[in-house]
């Protein structure tokens, strides 16, 4: 992949996980390009198939592009950065990342946006300030705050 690909990928992310939205530099973790449609199914290396995410995030999706949602046992697609709103389908109540939606629950389950590597992480950057994050592109995060 071209650096100049990356970069806008980077920059049009704003050095976040488009998933979990954990920022890139703070734990010095391994971020990746991800195809959102992955490669083996089509999925073409453009903008508008590349998303910003953690090693995790990425590590968990795979090639998936869909699952079985939690609540209702349909087939769901997996959230899609370049064409969905994060807050649309995930809120987070306290540490952890809920799915407001199918789409929501079937990318948090697959993506495993709750274990404790993600809740540590949420931990720590909490004690500095630095979680929830309060806005990302231009829209306002839905967020819950309620007792642990
Ligand atoms: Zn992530």
């Amino acid at each position: 992949m071209r650096t100049r690909l990356k970069r806008m990928v980077c920059e049009r992310a704003r050095q976040r996980c488009e998933y979990c939205l954990t920022p890139l530099g703070r734990f010095a973790l391994s971020f990746e390009i991800d195809h959102v449609i992955a490669s083996s199914h089509g999925g073409k290396t453009i903008g508008s198939n590349l998303a910003l995410a953690c090693f995790l995030c990425n590590h968990y999706k795979g090639t998936n592009v869909a699952a079985i949602d939690p609540k209702t046992g349909k087939a769901t697609l997996l959230f899609h950065p370049r064409k969905q709103r994060w807050s649309r389908h995930f809120v987070w109540r306290n540490l952890t990342l809920k799915g407001t939606s199918s789409v929501g629950r079937t990318t948090v389950a697959v993506l495993r946006m709750n274990d404790p590597a993600h809740l540590l992480r949420r931990q720590i950057l909490r004690s500095d300030g630095g979680f929830p994050p309060l806005v990302i592109k231009r829209e306002l995060l839905r967020i819950e705050q309620r007792p642990e």
